[in-house]
């Protein structure tokens, strides 16, 4: 998932693959360079890859001729002499759809390479049961109307969606999601037919793609061992170890939110009791603070943070309650993970200034010495928009580890098209090894 890839690979280094193998290989890793690390002359991707100039000068054509870099002259005020041309992401050819389906508000976002927002739409919402038909019509509608506005040349080679939820990985099933009240629903394929878009689609845990996206270019980009914790009306964690996700085997893990910290508990949506979302989400704080019957949730939190902030008695002790919380936690995880960073994102992330002592108590307190002297908590940098960029990171996936199923681009009577390949066909919705 969110590294750089396969390490480039050369012929003599991979006994027995073959060489349309090798140059898929090579070709993937070249191109997830550039949309990671940006612009890179072609000195830096001899370096990154290990490929000598004129394999790299061959492998960029080709990427060239399937619209997805161009070669560019670097700005004349640098070094003197002749200029190495920069190879970069183009952003004017394919894109992808970034969607995401939350209990307060719906969006999406057709996303370039390179992580460039192309368009981008948000609709609020009130926090009310809808069925997924019903919500997928609206997505749909957010989308179609990003989509017709765009340059008709644009062509969308993937969908990613986000859902509070738990995701099977294989087609995009969602098991549960509870903020939104859902049970066994075929995500993926329900999407796939309200779009007009002929293009895989791939869904994910909007915790883990939070995660995605904050390790790609966020708080975890080069981070090998990182946590992210989502909180909103619960709490979700994506977790990278080694430098790969944790998805479990189906793709259910990173449920910390439903990690059992009280045994008698109050009772959590997910049908337990005592999950320590019941004690850290947006619920628990505001039924601490007396504001439980707000209907519009997210300013509620905002009034208690205030409160806090103005020391208000009772949001203080709120506040303060959810901070302790956070630190009893957040100290098993670490105990578990031993990450070196820990970003907070949504509700957490806008509680954590006010609890930064709190949290520490309970760590210094919870969590061995020497796992302890390596944490840093952070905020996450994509704020509430990680979900989202991490469905568009999931789905450029599949591109990235192979960028032959983009199309060559061949001009014709009436300019540019793409020209269909059998590969292309062949793209199947699923997740990034
Ligand atoms: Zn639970």
């Amino acid at each position: 998932m969110p590294d750089i890839g396969q390490p480039a690979a050369s012929s003599d280094r991979l006994l027995g693959a073959g060489t349309e193998d090798v140059r898929r290989r090579n070709l993937s890793a070249l191109l997830r360079h550039v949309h990671v690390r940006g612009p890179s002359s072609r000195s830096e991707l001899t370096v990154a890859t290990g490929l000598n100039r004129s394999t790299i000068a061959t492998l960029v054509a080709e990427l060239m001729a399937r619209g997805l870099v161009r070669e560019r002259l670097p700005d004349p005020r640098g070094a003197p002499g002749r200029p190495s041309p920069l190879v970069e992401v183009r952003h004017d050819g394919v894109a992808v759809l970034a969607t995401e389906i939350f209990a307060d508000s719906l969006a999406a976002a057709v996303v370039g390479l390179g992580g460039r927002v192309l368009a981008h739409r948000r609709v609020d919402r009130t926090r009310a049961w809808r069925s997924p038909e019903a919500t997928v019509a609206e997505l749909a509608g957010v989308a179609r109307a990003l989509i017709e506005d765009g340059p008709p040349e644009r062509r969308i080679v993937g969908v990613g969606v986000t859902v509070a939820g738990l995701v099977r990985l294989a087609d995009g099933f969602v098991a549960i999601a509870p903020p939104l009240g859902w049970r066994d629903v075929a995500l993926a394929s329900l999407v796939r037919s309200a779009l007009p878009i002929d293009a895989p689609v791939h869904v994910g845990n909007d915790a883990d793609l939070a995660a995605l996206a904050e390790h790609t270019r966020g708080a975890g980009a080069g981070q090998d061992d990182f946590l992210l914790l989502w909180g909103e009306v619960g709490v979700g964690g994506g977790i990278v170890a080694n430098g790969r996700a944790v998805l479990g085997r189906t793709g259910y893990a990173g449920e910390v939110g439903h990690l059992p910290v009280d045994p008698e508990g109050a009772v959590c949506p997910c049908g337990s009791r005592g999950c320590w979302e019941t004690r850290v989400g947006e619920d628990a704080l505001l039924r601490l603070a007396g504001l439980s019957d707000r209907p519009d949730a997210r300013q509620a939190v905002d009034e208690v943070l205030a409160g806090a902030a103005a020391g208000d008695a009772r949001a203080l002790a709120a506040v303060s309650e959810v901070g302790r919380w956070l630190g009893i936690g957040l100290a098993g995880l670490v105990n578990v993970l031993a990450p070196g960073r820990v970003a907070l994102a949504g509700v957490l992330a806008r509680l954590y200034p006010h609890v930064r002592e709190v949290v520490a108590r309970e760590l210094d307190r919870r969590v061995m010495a020497a796992p302890r002297a390596d944490i840093e908590i952070v905020a996450a940098e994509l704020g509430a928009e990680g979900p989202l960029l991490g469905a568009a990171e999931l789905a450029w996936s599949p591109i990235l580890d192979d960028p032959t199923t983009v199309p060559v681009l061949v001009t014709g009577r009436e300019g540019r098209s793409w020209r269909r390949s059998r590969a292309m066909e062949e793209v199947m919705p699923g997740r990034p090894r």
